[in-house]
């Protein structure tokens, strides 16, 4: 969500005739696009930010932004600890990052983060890339990640309303709205135009998409799975995906789409968060372990090939050794492809952060090590059944004696030969060696 946000930032500012800069030394603008999901993230930012003093310094003319969740939350509070801060932009405001910045120059320190009650996501469509990835099917060596310019993120909702216990989103992001159906489609139609053959649809929660506003003209409803089946009509798009989702809202509609669109690729990001009943319960996911374990059941039922991912985190508040057992027990059952674990992390404002029994960090240190360590025995046991498998893949990167591709289950493949084959073109490639992260495979 946040590259999507740089990338809309970045093309904003294209259109108030800023250019992209390489390096710091000849920026005349630079922009912190920042997120607080975890304290470790907004850290980062301040010790980043303390650097950039340093460098403002000596080149006074320099504009500092900060953008992003931890200017939403921060506010004025950024400009006590960091006085060299010209403007700090809050995650609804950034489609106006250009006015901004001029009224910024004469007022340095302006803070912009008021959230609209009825805030609708503005309608800009993406610059065509055409250029870009016409020099780089012709070979060029253009500056920029390969991938990026064939696989997209497209916007359909922000905010969230569904307020996890853990969670300062609701609180950076305001409240859940779906984006309008045809400006999704013209967005990806412009996008699959200008050469983009991967399509990633993003929201905090896409399965309650269109639950919350009128998304389509006639005011009739249309759900996630209705959205996914009309943007797969796209002519050209090879490669749908979407992130991410609450179990809680999970469709039967939904899973069924994974048999029946042939685009939407075998790969789900299904976050579960923890193993046990009364953890899920204190987190307020509304869901429970046995609910979870069905939905996967009926995923692999409609599409047998899905390759699950999900989120953990573990020492919540409360959290003892019987409950951490179960999100043990729960890896082990599911047996996910890969998984992004955590340890919880307080965050201001929200629920759990005045909860009273807080684990240690040593014990969460633990456990989160017992997590990753039997996930990734997991992941390669996982990655070790395409061995002899023949996968499509989309290619991303292209040197003299090797290349890297994507597969459909979202797999890294690489190949360590000589490959006529551009970024962006599809190769079938027999995989012959699994690691813990990635495939080997050779050209068929
Ligand atoms: N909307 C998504 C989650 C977005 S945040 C969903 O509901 O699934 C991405 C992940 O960060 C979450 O799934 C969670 O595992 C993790 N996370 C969020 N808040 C956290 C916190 N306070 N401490 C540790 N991890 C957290
Ligand atoms: Fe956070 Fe829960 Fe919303 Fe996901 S669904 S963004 S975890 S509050």
């Amino acid at each position: 969500m946040n590259e999507r946000d740089s990338e809309i930032m970045s093309q904003s500012l294209s259109m108030h005739g800023y250019v992209e800069g390489m390096d710091l030394e000849s920026a005349d603008l630079v922009i912190l696009n920042t997120c607080s999901i975890r304290a470790k993230a907004e850290q980062k930012v301040m010790s980043l930010l303390g650097m950039l003093r340093k460098v403002k310094l000596a080149k006074p003319d320099m504009q500092i932004c900060v953008a992003g969740c931890v200017a939403q939350q921060e506010g004025e509070h950024l400009l006590e600890r960091m006085p060299h801060v010209d403007l700090v932009v809050g995650t609804q405001n950034i489609y106006n990052i250009g006015e901004l910045l001029d009224l910024a120059r004469t007022r340095p320190g302006y803070v912009a983060v008021a959230m609209q009650e009825n805030y609708d996501i503005p309608r800009l469509m993406p610059a065509r890339n055409e250029k870009i990835s016409e020099r780089l099917q012709a070979g060029d060596d253009v500056k920029l990640s390969k991938s990026a310019v064939f696989r997209k993120f497209v916007t359909i909702m922000q905010g969230c309303n569904n307020y996890c216990a853990y969670c300062v989103v609701p609180y950076t992001r305001g409240r859940e709205i779906s984006r309008k159906v045809n400006d999704i489609i013209e967005e990806v139609k412009v996008l699959v135009e200008s050469g983009v053959k991967e399509i990633t649809l993003l929201g905090q929660n896409v399965n309650s998409y269109g639950k919350t506003n009128i998304v389509t003209e006639n005011g009739l409803p249309c759900s996630f799975a209705d959205l996914l089946h009309k943007v797969a009509e796209t002519e050209g798009l090879a490669r749908l995906r979407f992130t991410t989702s609450n179990p809680k809202d999970l469709s039967d509609e939904l899973m069924r789409s994974f048999r029946d669109i042939p685009s939407l690729c075998p790969q789900f990001h299904l976050p579960v968060q923890a193993g046990s009943d009364a953890v899920l319960k204190r987190m307020n996911r509304k869901y429970s372990v046995a609910q979870y374990l069905d939905l996967v059941d009926r995923l692999r039922e409609y599409c047998p090939e899905i390759a699950l991912s999900t989120d953990i985190i573990v020492g919540f508040p409360g959290e003892t050794e019987e409950d951490f057992q179960g999100t043990m027990d729960l890896l082990d059952k599911v047996r996910y492809h890969g998984s992004f674990s955590f340890k919880y992390s307080d965050r201001p404002g929200t629920r759990a952060s005045d909860f009273s029994d807080k684990v240690t960090e040593e014990v969460k240190t633990a456990r989160l090590m017992r997590f990753q360590s039997r996930q990734d025995e997991i992941s390669l046991e996982r990655n070790r059944e395409y061995i002899g498998r023949v996968k499509d893949i989309m290619v991303e990167d292209v040197g003299p004696e090797s290349l890297k591709g994507r597969t459909d289950t979202n797999h890294i493949v690489h190949l360590h030969e000589h490959v006529v084959a551009k970024p962006g073109d599809f190769i079938d490639v027999e995989i012959y060696h699994a690691g813990q992260h990635s495939l080997k495979g050779k050209i068929v």
